[in-house]
């Protein structure tokens, strides 16, 4: 059998991809290299909770079409992301609002809040942010930098603040309202019943083959089909010919706990660069769980190497250079479309994927 396409990656990307495909008439064969669907969203049940296997993933979009479009899978519940942040025992509301302002410096009014953000700023000396430092301070002042993000961030990209890209730390909205909504999103959610019920739902029909590890056995692949969609990281299709691009990898110690509440939250962020983990997870807050037990994960960065899984692109100017010229090799490959987080080098959010996906399926299946 003879596919029009080969999905490499059985991810949002591929499986939004493969949807969109066979809706058009196209016959797909997905393909990953692990035992499972889903990518990184995927989750297993354990204890009744839908754990995030490869880290916490919050549903949020300010895309109708692509609200509409993940609905039609799956239908989500009302969590809103408020993460807690735990700085040697003392808890402050993310992200950035009245409530983390109030409990760093006393101040009660969105007044006295600015003043104080903009006395720090001042005295900091900075007028154009060159960097996620500078940046985080021109935003929030240098309290709540040094409390708040100097260690979490140190620990999660695994490079000092000051050479890291200040577009990172604009995710993150600053509020001068008390709303710990971490997310500036029209639309936001969990699947019920887990992602991987979703990317089953969109995978449904379409031929999947687990455990095919594509850049092992390319040319055997290449032949069962006329188009390749590849979302592995783009070095390594080339064999990593003009060097590799950095990533930062994460491992997750899980634990099933015998009680009910473990945390009280879905997630709290270690920001102290002293705990070696930057975040714990209790997975049952994300769907409002009543189990007897807990399912938490404590989440450790670490500097990606072969062998490890890749889940952040570091888009510094230095690798961003890199990742331009195995672009030009990747539009010399005319059966080739490159796609999502790895396929693409770019930190995507989840919608952002498949906003990226629905586009390009449209651009390729109008020909
Ligand atoms: N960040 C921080 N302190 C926090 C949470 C986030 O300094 O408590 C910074 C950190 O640099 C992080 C960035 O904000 O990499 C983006 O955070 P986000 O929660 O969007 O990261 P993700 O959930 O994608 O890992």
């Amino acid at each position: 059998m003879r596919y029009d396409y080969l999905i490499v990656g059985a991810g949002l990307y591929g499986a939004v991809f493969a949807r969109e495909a066979v809706k058009a008439g196209k016959t797909c064969l997905v393909i990953d290299k692990r035992p499972q669907i889903a990518g990184n969203v995927y989750t297993r049940e354990i204890e009744g909770i839908n754990v995030h296997v490869y880290g916490a993933h919050i549903f949020h979009t300010n895309s109708r079409e692509v609200w509409e479009y993940v609905n039609q899978y799956a239908s989500f519940n009302r969590f809103t992301n408020s993460p807690v942040a735990n700085y040697h025992g003392e808890l402050y509301s993310l992200p950035f609002n009245m409530y983390t302002f109030n409990r760093m410096w006393g101040v009660t009014t969105p007044q006295e809040a600015a003043a104080k953000i903009e006395e720090q700023r001042k005295a900091a000396g900075i007028t154009e942010p060159k960097n996620l430092e500078e940046q985080a301070i021109s935003l929030v002042g240098t309290d709540i930098y040094e409390k708040l993000i100097k260690g979490y961030t140190q620990k999660q990209w695994g490079r000092p603040c000051d050479q890291l890209p200040a577009f990172i730390i604009r995710r993150l909205p600053v509020r001068l309202t008390f709303d710990n909504n971490y997310f500036n999103a029209l639309y936001q959610g969990i699947p019920t019943g887990g992602y991987t019920k979703m990317v089953e739902r969109m995978l449904e029909g379409i031929a999947v083959r687990l455990n095919v590890d594509y850049l092992a056995q390319k040319q055997e692949l290449d032949q069962l089909a006329d188009k390749v969609i590849y979302t592995g990281p783009i070095d390594a299709y080339f064999g990593y010919r003009l060097g590799a691009l950095e990533y930062r990898s994460v491992r997750f110690e899980t634990e099933i706990l015998d009680m009910p509440n473990y945390q009280g939250n879905a997630t709290v962020n270690y920001t102290d660069s002293e705990t070696p983990w930057t975040r714990i997870i209790e997975h049952k807050w994300f769907e409002f769980g009543d189990q007897p037990k807990t399912v938490i994960s404590r989440e450790f960065s670490s500097e990606w190497k072969p062998g490890d899984e890749p889940y952040y692109p570091v888009n510094d100017e230095k690798n961003n250079a890199l990742y331009a010229r195995y672009r030009e090799l990747a539009e010399k490959e005319p059966h080739i479309i490159f796609g999502g987080r790895l396929g693409e080098y770019r930190y995507y959010d989840m919608d952002a994927v498949i906003a990226a996906a629905l586009a390009k399926s449209r651009e390729e299946l109008r020909r």
